[in-house]
């Protein structure tokens, strides 16, 4: 009898075993049977060594540390996907509905109203749509606006007869005034060291909208209430490295634009960058095929680019020093109190755009939002490719709300795929967070034109 427990027992410990040799986990999908909107799923995981792995009968490739990424397209309807591995099968359901249909939205013409803005910092933006680079401007709270349209969700703003502007209906409302006739009062510049200030003044709030996009930055105040509408502009041209801020007091606009000076050694202590180490907390952003959370791997290299920069001299604020939540608006507040002249957002990136082939996309990318900001995106992105070795994923734009601020000159690194098998390989290899914060120092070092000062 103990001789035939001991015989149970035995072959249960190897089945087990095998079975744990043999088994693959998943990070993606997290749920077995369920119902998707996109046109893929994806599966990502770690398979134990000597693993064969298809999906659907095709063969999965397996990295070397074990990582792997498939994606499988989906048809409408019910789709029954078979994972097999040698001692393990399952299938996994997924449902997958028609899309929707975006409404088309009729413009409709309403009678002028004014109205105003219930918050400062509401983007008014250059078409009806709540997504990408379409913003103009940030108004502040209680600006008077003239609206005289609606599509979908947002109004059209008269700003003059050659300028209309798009607001989010919520984030304005109708005043009781039927007329209001703003004066224009007083206007002035004055240039100093490092940049200039120039003041528009009028008796109420009025819209404003900001073009950078060529060799000037042009700021423009409308004033579509009285009659024979009125416009002012004012075109500065642009230093070489800048950042600008708008203020708005009263009916007083202040809007200032601070060079970027060009730094030797001495100058390090005026230098404040402030190192995002994305996510954080409740918040783990992506994980890799490993079981990896991208915010410990933001962190680390957070953490040696703030030794990098501090050695040489230049001041560093941080977002977060350990495993902590810190909202959006937080990260932006801080920098901006601690009058940071760069933002650096530190994260790694998962799921690629072109969801044909998951294996596609990989390497790093730097985004960017402002065209003052592109000049540094360009000298990371070179210098992080270059200490990696990872592929050049491209330089991008998004309407990311860390890198939005004008004040600072603000970047977002994507340093490398989370759930490519290959980048999984760079991103677990031992000096990672190292090379990857020399590369982002040195590419800083490169935009202030201070190539040798880590020397
Ligand atoms: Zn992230």
């Amino acid at each position: 009898m103990k001789i035939m427990r001991n015989i149970f027992t035995l072959i249960f410990v190897m089945l087990f075993s095998i079975s744990s040799v043999f088994a693959y986990d998943l990070v993606l999908p997290r749920e077995k049977d369920t119902i998707v909107n996109s046109d893929y799923i994806f599966f990502v995981g770690k398979a134990k060594k000597y693993e064969i792995i298809t999906i659907n009968d095709a063969r999965i490739y397996i990295a070397p540390n074990g990582a792997f990424a498939h994606s499988v397209k989906l048809k409408i309807g019910e789709n029954r996907i078979l994972v097999k591995s040698d001692y393990n099968s399952k299938i996994y359901k997924f449902y997958r509905n028609r899309p929707i249909k975006n409404k088309d939205c009729e413009l409709v013409e309403l009678k002028p109203a004014i109205y105003k803005v219930l918050n400062d910092n509401t983007p008014l933006r250059s078409t009806p749509i709540d997504f990408g680079m379409n913003r103009i401007a940030h108004l502040f709270k209680d600006t008077n606006l003239l609206i005289n349209g609606k599509k979908g969700d947002f109004y059209r703003v008269y700003l003059s007869k050659n300028k209309i502007g798009w607001i989010s209906a919520e984030s304005v409302y109708k005043t009781i005034n039927k007329e209001i006739s703003p004066q224009f009062t007083d206007m002035n510049t004055v240039n100093f060291k490092n940049g200039s200030v120039h003041t528009l003044k009028y008796t109420d709030k009025l819209p404003y909208v900001i073009e950078d996009d060529s060799n000037e930055i042009i700021f423009r105040v409308f004033n579509p209430f009285i009659k024979d509408e009125q416009v002012h502009s004012i075109n500065i041209k642009k230093p070489d490295k800048y950042s600008y801020k708008t203020e708005l007091n009263g009916g007083e606009y202040k809007f200032k634009v601070s060079k970027f000076d060009i730094y030797d050694k001495s100058d390090f202590e005026n230098l404040t960058v402030y190192i995002d180490a994305g996510h954080g907390g409740a918040e783990n952003g992506a994980i890799g095929c490993l079981g990896d959370k991208e915010k410990d791997i933001n962190l680390k290299i957070a953490m040696c680019l703030k030794k990098i920069l501090s050695d040489i001299g230049i001041n560093t604020v941080m977002t977060r020093e350990c495993d902590a939540t810190v909202p959006l608006e937080d990260r932006v507040k801080s920098a901006q109190d601690n009058n940071a002249k760069i933002f650096v957002s530190i994260h790694l990136n998962s799921i690629p755009d072109i969801k044909m082939n998951i294996h596609k996309n990989r390497g790093t990318s730097v985004y960017y939002y402002n065209p003052n900001s592109k000049e540094l995106a360009e000298d990371v992105l070179k210098e992080v490719t270059k200490t990696l070795n990872t592929r050049n994923d491209g330089l991008k734009t998004a309407s990311f709300a860390v890198i939005r601020p004008t004040d600072y000159i603000g970047i977002l690194v994507e340093t490398a795929y989370m759930t490519n098998p290959l980048d999984s390989m760079i991103y677990k290899s031992k000096d990672f967070a190292q090379k990857t914060a020399t590369g982002i120092a040195n590419g800083i070092l490169e935009f202030i034109g201070c190539e040798k000062c880590s020397k």
